[in-house]
């Protein structure tokens, strides 16, 4: 049984929840509902897990991938907890230049940069640049040229494994939109070509296998397949791979039947996969990096809902209640996406009452908008009452949307008895101002 809660999440005498000695309901009166609560704490002690696992095997950085959610404050929280910053784009990169994370710190990803975003990037010394084109190899190493600068880049592959929570899938093809495949030469044309480009410097690979990764195999057999590449290529051109980047991907608890595989444990046993693997076709070892998101801002993070009305449907089995609350599909898009399950409580009080079987449901207009597709919350459930959703602090607030015109929820943090804002509520005013209304 995996623990889903934020680290500080209590019940205090009257039965209320409080995340970072912060009662949820004297937030909700504060900031309102729908809202997101991030335990300061935990989302600090996961940065820290991190940056020590990677020490321990000899890592040379962890960079934590801000499109699990990203803002000025959290930005800062994992920077002085040692970590770098994969952004993905010119707006991440923004808001992490704006945190004061240097560029040497910074790690640009993305499968269309623009030219701009590229200018930005190397403009900011961005300390790689992960190259995902034949397009792109020429576009960084024109902007680095322009700009006097050498600029240090990987080269994502994508080599045929793909990862997600206690299985993967090893093919011999590639089929998305990701990088160079291996399989297919491109990798090795890649490699070819940034050799004859004196503006960039070639340090390794990149690759990116999954999400929601509970164990170590698909990081293993993505490492044989790596490190195979590497072997040929540092025969046939030459080439030295100083670093690999295995990407994120490493899977958190969002039901307490979940089990993943702790940091510490997982990152031995891929940092011992590649150095077996080096070991036998006898190259060095390259200096790892990591880009974990979900599991640093994942499960310090809950989402704070008033319920709104609780209404009871005949269907062919009987009864079905639906409890539906003030925010769904626009502050949360998991589980109408990926059929993401969550755990879910009431948060602002206990009850004695026996449990009903319900369907916690969203307020936009659309079936799929359901949050939590089967729960079970005491009868007495009524309007007023807030529930809690569980570790949502990665991927909600950032793929939030306006659908139907609702303001964006408020993001705060939560620090022994204090609340600050992380991102304010967007209001109606923030939205509207969007259309001229001419
Ligand atoms: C999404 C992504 C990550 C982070 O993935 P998590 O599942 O949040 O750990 C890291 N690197 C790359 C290239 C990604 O696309």
């Amino acid at each position: 049984m995996s623990n889903v809660w934020p680290a500080s999440a209590a019940r205090d005498s009257t039965g209320a929840l409080s995340i970072g000695g912060v009662d949820v309901r004297d937030a909700a009166a504060q900031f309102g509902t729908p809202l997101f609560i991030l335990d300061e704490q935990d989302v600090r002690a996961r940065a820290r897990e991190y940056r020590i696992a990677a020490t321990q095997v000899g890592a040379r950085q962890v960079y934590y991938a801000a499109k699990a959610f990203l803002a000025t404050g959290i930005a800062r929280w994992v920077h002085e907890e040692g970590l770098g910053i994969d952004v993905a784009s010119g707006g991440e990169l923004a808001v992490a230049l704006r945190a004061g994370v240097p560029g040497s710190d910074l790690l640009l990803h993305g499968n269309n940069k623009s030219i701009h975003e590229i200018e930005e990037a190397i403009g900011a010394g961005v300390s790689r640049i992960v190259l995902d084109s034949f397009e792109e190899i020429v576009r960084v190493a024109d902007v680095a040229s322009r700009l006097g600068i050498v600029q240090p880049v990987l080269v994502r592959v994508t080599i045929g494994v793909e990862a997600h929570t206690h299985e993967f899938i090893a093919t011999a093809h590639e089929d998305q939109k990701f990088g160079f495949s291996v399989s297919a030469g491109a990798a090795q044309e890649a490699l070819r070509r940034i050799a004859m480009l004196p503006s960039i410097e070639f340090r390794g690979l990149h690759s990116h296998i999954g999400s929601q990764i509970f164990d170590a195999l698909g990081f293993e057999e993505a490492a044989v397949r790596i490190v195979g590449f590497m072997s040929h290529m540092s025969k046939e051109l030459g080439i030295e791979f100083a670093e690999l980047d295995l990407g994120g991907g490493m899977g958190i608890a969002y039901l307490e039947s979940d089990d993943p595989l702790a940091i510490g444990q997982l990152a031995a046993q891929i940092a011992d996969a590649v150095a077996r693997d080096c070991a036998a076709v006898g190259m060095p070892v390259p200096a790892l990096a990591f880009e974990p998101g979900r599991a640093i801002i994942g499960p310090p993070g809950v989402t704070l809902y008033e319920v709104g009305t609780v209404k009871a449907v005949q269907t062919v089995d009987g009864l079905r209640t639906y409890v539906s609350v003030d925010g769904g599909m626009s502050d949360n898009i998991r589980p109408a996406l990926y059929d993401a399950e969550y755990t879910v409580a009431l948060a602002s009080r206990t009850s004695e009452v026996e449990p009903m079987l319900v369907r916690v449901v969203g307020k936009h207009c659309e079936s799929g908008d359901i949050l939590i597709r089967e729960a079970y919350l005491p009868a007495d459930l009524a309007p007023g009452d807030l529930l809690v959703v569980a570790a949502t602090g990665a991927y909600c607030r950032s793929m939030a949307s306006n659908y139907n015109y609702l303001p964006r929820p408020a993001v705060i943090g939560v620090n022994a008895g204090h609340a600050s804002v992380i991102l304010r509520r967007e209001t109606l005013n923030d939205v509207l101002a969007l259309d001229p209304g001419a």
